[in-house]
């Protein structure tokens, strides 16, 4: 049975490509139970329209409408992926906390954005894509204590550019002791963690995120997971869902 419920959904609050209602009634033709609209929270690096506003009253109240319009149909929850640089995430139902940028000297570089990445390795980490991952990492691995998210957003999204490997080694023993040591910070405080299909979905990976090695490490220690789209279209809603239950009822 497909998990029914959907966290990480975005809309033109930020940089979804349609209304939280489009997205509910996509999220109610997929015969979800429960939708959780979670645009992303307002950073300073950000360009304008692509997170909320500083203040997001009216995105809250906006959610909290349409949940009451569609109680009969489907369980709306107004949620946030909260960015690292925002801070603590108050006043939503919940929160995924997801680094996109790491700072240093005063410049922010975004980790889930190509030429960004590729620009700022070379001019903030003299070319060394394993201290870059490292810089990333440390932030991740911090993300559940500054935002006071409950859920993990795409553990490894630094590997959306890196297909075959094209910028570093996965296997490398630099880049393993950089996402473990994430890995058990956060296992500690007992948030879940995404089984994240967005970049699939939008023709960037072949498989979710986190890795198959990152997943068993965290599975290994009592980490909990959940299947999250990251839809920012209405198709998208629960994609890849029904896939996920098939490939670990193979595995079983
Ligand atoms: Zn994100
Ligand atoms: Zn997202």
């Amino acid at each position: 049975m497909s998990q029914r419920f959907d966290l990480h959904v975005h809309t033109n609050w930020s940089d979804g490509k349609s209304s939280a209602e489009d997205m509910i009634l996509a999220a109610i033709a997929a015969g979800l139970d429960t939708v959780g609209i979670s645009d992303h929270s307002h950073t300073v690096y950000d360009e304008p329209g692509c997170t909320l506003p500083d203040s997001a009253l009216e995105y809250r109240a906006e959610i909290r409408r349409l949940a009451e319009k569609y109680s009969g149909k489907i369980r709306v929850l107004c949620g946030v992926e909260q960015d690292y640089f925002s801070g603590r995430a108050v006043g939503f139902d919940y929160a995924i906390g997801s680094v996109h940028a790491v700072c240093v000297n005063g410049c922010y570089v975004n980790t889930d954005w190509e030429s960004s990445a590729v620009r700022g390795v070379k001019e903030h980490f003299g070319g060394d894509w394993y201290a870059f991952a490292a810089a990333y990492y440390e932030l991740v691995g911090g993300v559940v204590d500054v935002t006071g998210a409950d859920i993990v957003g795409h553990f490894d999204v630094i590997t959306v550019y890196n297909g075959d490997g094209k910028y570093f080694d996965t296997c490398d023993p630099r880049y393993i002791s950089a996402w473990r040591a994430a890995a058990d910070k956060l296992l500690s405080t007992g948030a879940v963690f995404e089984i994240n299909t967005g970049a699939v979905s939008r023709g960037y990976r072949k498989t979710p995120y986190p890795a198959r090695d990152i997943y068993d490490y965290i599975r290994a220690r009592g980490g909990r997971f959940i299947l999250a789209s990251d839809a920012h279209r209405p198709e998208h809603i629960a994609f890849g869902f029904r896939d996920w239950d098939d490939t670990e009822s193979r595995l079983r």
